[in-house]
């Protein structure tokens, strides 16, 4: 193994240390695994517990620390990220692959999360509303949850951590996050950078290694009053139900398989630069990448062709080389399930059109890199239609009217995000009213959501929860209604129903 690979801890209670199991495991740069990023701790639940016994002792101080002061601290982490972003984004880059443009942005969404949260320190805006009874006053209040759990995924190492540490801050919470375990540098980053504004210690602890042996223990854990999971929707699923028993509130972001309509009418160039960008932005592995392509008769052929076209010119290499436009596939794993799918869509009968090989020679062979790949002639049978691949693969399907391509974009598992390229003003609202998605585009790619609007998806993608936007609080507080009675006497709300009268 490569000397001075650096070895990183776990943070808890305001410490560094080390795993309980004195066990490390590898973070390699799937561009090239000759390069280690580090050792980070091999964790089990006797460190979780640990963790979660820090965050519920820091708790009792965090939530009487008045939320503009949170705010401000949440604030000057925004401000040390901005200051350290060209360093974050490499970090982010060196560990899960996509080009550095793309880890820029993941931070800058990061930054503006917390930019955007440390406002809400001071609104967190409750009610206050008329009693029915006389000399009585009612309120509403923001309260936060306790101990919050955070399963993070690799895709947005930097961005998706924030969306939820951020508000939770914000809203009084403390925290044990659990980062991805092909991501962990970089919420280490966002860690030490709580560290370095001052955030008090217990209040944000980090725990590295497994689903099972972290991220289990810590769903279960019942002193842990809410999980925050952005993933898979496998992982969401037995998430959910093993956290049923305690009744403890989930917030669950999962899977997509997006698609983009293209109709007749689109301006077609601009539709190519959304579909190429939706499709193999990231390598295809965004919750809400460009899986499907649904395109009207009338243009398919010709867009077909663009599509090819410009798809072949894409660049894939390392990200850290800023001339590249795709990075590698997360791990060999990822590649070959990639790979599989090239198979399934050939034996399933779509026409394989562009792609589908794994990128072979010297600049290629220390990393996960495959082709920008299409398929055409894609039926709503088929498995590529119907299932989340997480690769640059684009399935791209005729259709022969605007209520068959409504149809065939609803017809899915998952309802993430959404879009429709056309210039008929009738047709974008019909398609805004009947895309069943929590997220829509008209003209625009299905990918690049803003921090300030709620983020989240229908069907098998969420459990009904937003998150980011002004929606994050209601993921991290909860309501309590508040009566104050200056009557000095017994006062029967629905029983003493003449106490108006009684007052004149
Ligand atoms: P994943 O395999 O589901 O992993 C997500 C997180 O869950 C990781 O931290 C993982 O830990 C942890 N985990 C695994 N098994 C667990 C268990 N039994 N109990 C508790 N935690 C467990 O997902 P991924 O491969 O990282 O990310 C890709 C998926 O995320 C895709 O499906 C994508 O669509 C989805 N995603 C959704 C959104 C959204 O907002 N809707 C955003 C981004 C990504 P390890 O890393 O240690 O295995
Ligand atoms: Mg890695």
């Amino acid at each position: 193994m490569a000397k001075n690979v650096p070895v990183y801890k776990n943070f808890i209670n305001g410490k560094w240390v080390s795993a309980k199991s004195g066990k490390t495991f590898k973070n390699i740069n799937p561009a090239d695994t000759r390069e280690i990023v580090g050792l980070f701790q091999d964790s089990d639940e006797r460190d979780v517990n640990d963790a979660v016994a820090a965050a519920k002792e820091a708790f009792k101080k965090w939530r009487l620390v008045p939320a503009p002061k949170r705010a401000e601290l949440v604030m000057n982490l925004g401000l040390w990220m901005k200051k350290n972003k060209e360093k974050l984004a490499k970090d982010a880059t060196r560990e899960m692959g996509k080009v550095l443009n793309e880890t820029r942005g993941d931070v800058q969404e990061g930054i503006d999360m917390a930019l955007f949260c440390s406002g809400e320190g001071r609104r967190m805006y409750g009610e206050t509303t008329p009693s029915e009874l006389p000399d009585k006053f009612a309120m509403t209040v923001r309260e936060p949850l306790g101990v919050c759990g955070m399963i993070t995924p690799w895709n947005f190492p930097m961005a998706i951590p924030c969306w939820k540490v951020m508000p939770a801050l914000v809203c009084g919470n403390t925290i044990v996050i659990k980062p991805a375990s092909f991501t962990p540098l970089t919420v280490l980053n966002l860690v030490k950078g709580c560290e370095e504004v001052g955030i008090p210690k217990g209040v944000i602890n980090y725990v590295t290694g497994s689903g099972s042996k972290v991220g289990d223990p810590l769903v279960k854990h019942k002193d842990v009053n809410m999980i925050s999971f952005t993933g898979s929707t496998d992982v969401g699923r037995n998430i959910n139900i093993a956290a049923a028993e305690s009744f403890k509130k989930i917030g669950l972001e999962m899977g997509g398989k997006n698609a983009v309509i293209v109709m007749d009418d689109a301006n077609l160039d601009l539709a190519l630069e959304g579909v190429v960008w939706g499709a193999f932005g990231t390598t295809g592995q965004r919750c809400t990448a460009t899986s499907r392509c649904i395109v009207h008769r009338k243009v398919y052929n010709k867009f077909l062709k663009m599509l090819i076209e410009k798809a072949k010119t894409i660049k894939v290499g390392n990200g850290l080389d800023e001339k590249n436009e795709m990075g590698p596939a997360i791990d060999e794993s990822q590649l070959l399930k990639d790979l599989e799918y090239v198979e399934i869509g050939r034996k399933e009968g779509a026409k394989l059109v562009c792609g589908g090989k794994r990128l072979t020679g010297e600049k290629y062979k220390y990393g996960f890199f495959m082709e920008p790949t299409i398929f055409a002639d894609v039926n709503r049978k088929m498995r590529i239609f119907k299932e989340e691949i997480f690769g640059p693969i684009l399935s791209v399907i005729p259709v022969n009217s605007f209520e068959e391509a409504i149809e065939t974009q609803n017809d899915c598992l998952y309802g993430l995000s959404g879009s429709i390229y056309t210039q008929d003003v009738n047709r974008a609202f019909s398609a805004m009213r009947d895309v069943h998605t929590g997220i829509f585009y008209v003209n625009a790619p299905t990918i690049g959501a803003e921090i300030h609007l709620p983020f989240g998806g229908v069907k098998q993608t969420g459990n009904g929860h937003r998150e980011a936007g002004k929606t994050a609080l209601e993921l991290f507080s909860e309501w309590k209604s508040i009566y104050v009675d200056f009557s000095g006497r017994l006062q029967r709300a629905q029983i003493d129903t003449d106490a108006l009268v009684k007052v004149k």
